[in-house]
């Protein structure tokens, strides 16, 4: 499969209590989180007992309507994934496992950064495992908790110490439901309610309860777990950390932008972003031009704070989504052309401005260059929503090796206004982002622009923390 040039999120989470069925709800909730994760998708259910469907594909390739009768039950959990690991069909979730504390459900946004050290302890403490993922060891590490202390909340609280990384979890055990969120609040999660009062639900994004018409509640806060119950939420501290580190790139491209994620307007950002890069980083053009679809807010922004027109001149072909690396590049560059395409009416004889989120590889963005120059564009400008791109992310975002960037081995902006074949580029900076974000800098992981992690990772740099010396 052809790599992204993009870096892609690692799943989207649904847990719900309501007065009836809750499975069809969690089908569309899914739909409004597909851009989270398109590889596999999974509902459970509890009545009497579990009910499970997953399997590899979109939501709306994984079930059928008969399937919302045979997921029946007024609780249940949902999931879309996207792997940052090796992509196999039993990586789909909600992962289960019948245990004897009752049937456990789990369904994961992020990643634990001691994975491997939590499966192994488990290992050598003689439990076994099917997958060896992560979602198994936190189920047995909760079935041994509830067992020792015979309360849910003070399991999950005891299990979350154990765990270092990006979660945003859901959890179904037997009949009840949880959300909880990491101590920093890596990945997003959010409470709403039906307006009827039927219901309650969280999720990863405000845009699945907008779906399927329940009113935004507030965000699940870091280091907190929620039992979502018929009269609505209980909330558990697990222990927040002392500052939060949202994943900036949440409102520079994964969420969608109609989502509010910790109070923060997607939408609004992007905005504010691209206005701060046209004060950051002017020039003089007669057009400016999104890269559909989620350069949009950025590219409206920026022709706010530069004063020059916004115009559509890059159409994307919605149906096209993966394909595979074609072997010559001929036919690499149909594939660019087959996804987008300039509209000559607004390119030909223009000085463009084209605005992005991000800058992965820059084999897309100078396809693109290429494409406007071929469609008469005079001059192609570039500016970035994201500050370049330099290190790993080990915290649930599919950037996992230093080298896949173009920012980094030492190249500067000229060296990649050159790769790219642009007249000029510019990024947004660091302080621009902080500030366009409307938070502070303290309460954002910035880990992939800065190379300053959250979590202690081995290796790299502690945010906060003075010298690499001394570090375990
Ligand atoms: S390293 Fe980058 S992509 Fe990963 S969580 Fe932090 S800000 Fe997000």
């Amino acid at each position: 499969m052809q790599q992204a040039d993009k870096p892609k999120d690692a799943c989207g989470v649904i847990a719900m209590y309501g007065e009836k069925d809750v499975s069809s709800y969690i089908y569309y909730g899914l739909r409004a989180l597909q851009h989270r994760g398109q590889e596999a998708s999974g509902i459970a259910t509890f009545k009497n007992e579990l009910n499970i469907k997953k399997g590899t594909g979109l939501v709306a390739d994984v079930f059928c309507p008969e399937d919302m009768e045979t997921l029946s039950g007024n609780v249940g959990i949902g999931h879309v994934y996207y792997s940052i690991k090796v992509s196999k069909p039993e990586n789909a979730q909600p992962q289960v496992l019948k245990t004897s504390v009752g049937d456990i459900a789990i369904a994961h946004n992020g990643i634990l950064v001691n994975s491997k050290q939590l499966v192994e302890k488990l290992k050598k403490a003689g439990m076994h495992f099917v997958h060896e993922s992560e979602e198994e060891a936190v189920i047995m590490m909760l079935a041994d908790e509830i067992r020792s202390t015979d309360s849910i909340p003070k399991a999950i609280k005891n299990v979350s110490k154990e765990l270092i990384g990006s979660y945003a979890f859901v959890l179904m055990i037997n009949d009840r439901v949880f959300a909880l969120r990491d101590p920093y609040g890596l990945r997003p999660l959010c409470l709403g309610k039906f307006n009827d009062g039927s219901g309650y639900i969280a999720a990863s994004e405000s845009v699945a309860l907008d779906v399927i018409d329940a009113e935004f509640f507030r965000d699940v806060m870091p280091g907190e777990a929620v039992e979502i119950t018929k009269d609505g939420f209980k909330s558990y501290n697990i222990g927040p950390a002392m500052n939060r580190a949202h994943c900036f790139f949440e409102w520079v491209y994964f969420a969608r932008a109609d989502s509010i994620i910790d109070k923060v307007s997607v939408y609004e950002a992007r905005k504010r972003i691209g206005w701060r890069l046209a004060k950051e980083s002017p020039v003089v053009a007669d057009v400016v031009m999104p890269i559909p679809d989620s350069g949009r807010g950025h590219a409206y922004g920026f022709s706010l704070g530069s004063g020059i027109k916004m115009n559509e001149g890059l159409m994307k072909n919605r149906y096209v989504h993966r394909t595979f690396i074609m072997p010559n590049q001929d036919a690499r560059d149909i594939s660019i052309r087959e996804k987008i395409n300039p509209v000559r009416a607004v390119v030909e004889g223009k000085r463009v401005i084209i605005v992005d989120d991000s800058i992965v590889r820059g084999t897309t963005m100078r396809r693109i260059v290429k494409l406007l120059r071929n469609g008469g564009a005079t001059e192609v400008h570039v500016r970035i929503g994201s500050p370049p791109l330099i290190a790993p992310c080990y915290l649930g975002i599919d950037m996992t090796a230093r080298n896949q960037f173009i920012a980094t081995d030492g190249r500067g902006v000229d060296d990649i206004c050159k790769e790219i074949n642009a007249d000029s580029l510019a990024y947004i900076s660091i302080d621009g982002l902080v500030e366009a974000l409307n938070m502070e800098k303290e309460d954002l992981c910035l880990g992939c622009v800065s190379s300053e992690y959250p979590v202690n990772i081995p290796g790299e740099k502690r945010r906060f923390q003075k010298t690499l010396e001394g570090f375990v």
